[in-house]
């Protein structure tokens, strides 16, 4: 166990039991000796050691305090401390960005010979990640259909290790049972991890439905301001310390002190902005529905979701911030042809493959996000020509409405 994550939890001015929009403004490190309100940025690589004998105490891990910043900075176990907080999580541990979120979770927990089951509409760079980089070293992926539990259940094979899914997903909002796949992967003896970025903490709390392990880019909706690069993942004390912490100290992925700083402070936001958002993006999907050159809408929050009820159920009734709707077309080339008509003629809302972001943001997945996946990754994951993500952000739906009404006759 490193000597800084022992730190952990000493002088967190939140206590658990308090409710989750206070955690959110209060969980964090006691101030320093300046008695500073807002949280301090520590922007530092290395720590002055008292001794020569502090200094080999801390490195060997029988003293409490921080000595190099890879390892461990105070700002960082803010972050941390107060993203635990929120998911009702044991413990956290940051990383630069989302992607080195899911490669921590793969080195530590994977080696070779190992099996992973996970959705096939899992995003595009995990999807890259596990299936084709992991497979150099001997890990064994089956993706299956996101919603299908009979189908994750006949993938698990005596090597299957993890079960990694995503809900709801990038781009089409495919919403998954999460206790239900904490059970199979139980029954399998295999760690469930979870995906927790679209939803985050404020609609769903994965680990209370019994995942192992919650993955977060913090880039998204944690930040919620499209400033920072960040991740992070939530799992037992135990994991954080003696499984990731170790590779991290190796490997380096580490979290930068500024961009925790910052995703510290959009975590005080996060709750307000996520409902806002969703009530933005319910009354938005509505419109959209309305419109005759949308062949469909894909958002948890309409009835005519495939999974409404259990998205509702899941996640605290409320559908997020990200829909997808499909554009009516002859055929692919049509499709996109008009997508991009679409997607050009936006004043308001940017083309931007960010999401999460207080500005509404629209992409296009099948050139984007999933335009490394092949053709058939893409059929199988249903993201075509047609389809238009749109992250809502916080601006007035009448707006978004007048903006895209406009875009939209030029899909004719
Ligand atoms: C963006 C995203 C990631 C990766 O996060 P980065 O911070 O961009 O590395 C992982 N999972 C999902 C669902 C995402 O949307």
């Amino acid at each position: 166990m490193s000597s800084e994550r022992k730190q952990e939890g000493a002088g967190n001015t939140a206590p658990a039991k308090w409710h989750e929009e206070t955690l959110a403004v209060h969980a964090a490190l006691a101030p320093s000796q300046y008695g500073e309100n807002s949280e301090a940025l520590y922007l530092t690589s290395g720590y002055e050691q008292p001794s020569a004998e502090a200094a080999a105490a801390r490195f060997a891990g029988e003293e409490d305090g921080y000595t190099y910043s890879r390892l461990g900075n105070p700002t960082v176990t803010s972050f941390e401390q107060r993203l635990a907080a929120m998911e009702l999580a044991p413990a956290a541990i940051a990383t630069s960005t989302g992607m080195s979120a899911i490669l921590l979770l793969c080195m530590g927990l994977l080696k070779s010979g190992d099996h992973v089951v996970c959705s096939h509409s899992m995003f595009g760079s995990t999807i890259k990640l596990i299936g084709s980089e992991f497979a150099k070293f001997g890990v064994t992926t089956s993706f299956v259909a996101q919603t299908n539990l009979d189908e994750w259940r006949a993938a698990v094979t005596p090597q299957t290790k993890l079960l990694f899914a995503e809900t709801p997903t990038n781009p089409l909002t495919d919403v998954c049972d999460i206790a239900a796949l904490a059970d199979i992967a139980r029954a399998a003896g295999a760690w469930l991890a979870v995906d927790n970025c679209f939803a985050s903490p404020i609609l769903q709390k994965p680990m209370t439905l019994g995942a192992d392990i919650i993955v977060h880019s913090g880039t998204k909706s944690l930040d919620g301001q499209g400033r920072v690069m960040a991740g992070a993942l939530c799992a037992s004390a135990d994991l954080v310390n003696n499984v990731f912490a170790p590779v991290i100290r190796s490997a380096g992925m580490t979290l930068s002190p500024f961009n925790a700083w910052v995703v510290l402070k959009g975590l005080e936001t996060l709750g307000i902005r996520m409902r806002a958002q969703s009530a933005n993006a319910l009354a938005f999907a509505r419109w959209l529905s309305a419109q005759p050159r949308i062949a469909k809408v894909f958002y948890p929050g309409l009835e005519s979701h495939g999974q409404h009820a259990l998205a509702m159920r899941q996640q605290s009734g409320l559908g997020g911030s990200v829909l997808s709707f499909e554009l009516k077309a002859d055929n692919a080339t049509d499709a996109k042809a008009k997508a991009f008509a679409v997607l050009n003629h936006l004043n308001l809302a940017k083309i931007c493959t960010n999401l999460g972001d207080t500005k509404t943001l629209a992409a296009h997945p099948a050139t984007t996000s999933h335009g490394r996946l092949t053709e058939a990754q893409r059929a199988q994951a249903g993201i075509g020509q047609g389809l238009i993500r749109v992250s809502v952000g916080l601006e007035h739906v009448g707006d978004l409405e007048t903006d895209f009404l406009q875009a939209l006759t030029h899909a004719a």
